[in-house]
């Protein structure tokens, strides 16, 4: 098999860090996926926004994977494959999110090609294999097939345009099987498990003030309030923690769990405060002030109410 004919994904995109990270969204926010992730040091923060520094980066892919908003724009880590299997290369072990991703796109074995796999392999087999039980998937099957990586050589971005010349990026285009031309936007979990969630939202109704501000700034839409409701969909939920770090009522914890995937609705209330008469809008049908006076002490103005 020739080189196109391996783990060749979408040339389309130079990398680059777009409006959609988090750090871009909110000065609240704290995400360092993406410069934890890189083994380079291609990657800082200036002026609390990640920038790339392309003298280091060697398009490796690994931030494109760890960004829970895909906000990095760009090819995903390069792999070994053939047919449903990948190799379990030395060089670096792909993400749990990436492992999900190649399952839900048909890689069902693992190919040890040194006699066994390595301790890191191991670990994250072993886990995505749990993730894949709660998602009643079947596992992975690791094999051992000696050899199996070092037929493949595979290559970077960079080889492919210098190997293939001015006739490159069009030729690889037409060769190349469309379900295998990876970019960031296929890292989305929750399209390739949509009847499953991969976080748990918890709203405390009780300390919400309906500012709407998970509705806004929630990269994925999960929070949806009208004059009737709170709807929170959690299936597409990336887990990014956003909401619970911009919520001013710390009233959002995420944390991580599958199941099946669940909307919650809940009823919202207009009212009038009984203390400054103002309409509001709450999901406490119980309470009778409004946000504002519910913060102030108790007898500032009135503390007949509730
Ligand atoms: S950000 Fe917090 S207080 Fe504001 S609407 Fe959402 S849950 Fe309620
Ligand atoms: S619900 Fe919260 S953690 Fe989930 S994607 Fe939206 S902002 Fe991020």
């Amino acid at each position: 098999m020739g080189f196109l004919g391996k783990w060749v994904e979408s040339l389309d995109y130079q990398y680059n860090i777009t409006d959609a990270c988090l750090m871009h969204r909110s000065p609240r926010a704290s995400c360092t996926a993406c410069v934890e992730s890189c083994n380079y040091d291609a990657l800082t923060f200036k002026n609390q926004k990640p920038v790339i520094n392309s003298e280091k980066c060697v398009e490796c892919g690994h931030c494109i994977a760890a960004c829970p908003v895909q906000a990095i724009e760009g090819i995903i880590p390069k792999r070994n494959l053939s047919g449903n299997r990948l190799a379990a290369d030395d060089a670096s072990v792909p993400s749990l999110k990436e492992l999900l991703v190649y399952h839900a796109k048909g890689i069902t074995s693992i190919i040890a090609s040194k006699g066994e796999l390595s301790q890191a392999w191991k670990d994250q087999v072993c886990t995505v294999n749990s993730m894949l039980q709660q998602l009643d998937k079947n596992p992975f099957q690791v094999k051992v097939e000696e050899g199996f990586s070092e037929e493949m050589s595979s290559c970077t971005r960079r080889d492919l345009f210098s190997l293939l010349g001015k006739e490159g990026t069009s030729l690889v285009k037409q060769v190349t099987p469309a379900k295998w031309r990876f970019n960031h936007k296929s890292l989305d979990l929750s399209a390739y498990y949509p009847e499953y969630q991969f976080y748990e939202l918890d709203v405390k109704l009780e300390k919400c003030s309906m500012c709407k501000a998970c509705e806004t700034l929630c990269p994925k839409q999960c929070f949806q309030i009208t004059a009737q409701s709170f709807r929170i969909e959690s299936q597409t939920c990336s887990g990014c923690q956003l909401c619970s770090r911009i919520c001013p009522e710390n009233a959002i914890t995420v944390t991580d769990h599958i199941s099946r995937a669940v909307t919650q609705t809940f009823d919202v209330y207009t009212k009038v405060c009984k203390v400054c008469k103002s309409s509001y809008q709450t999901c406490k049908p119980n309470y009778e002030r409004c946000p504002v006076c519910a913060r102030r002490k108790s007898g500032y103005l009135d503390s007949n109410v509730c």
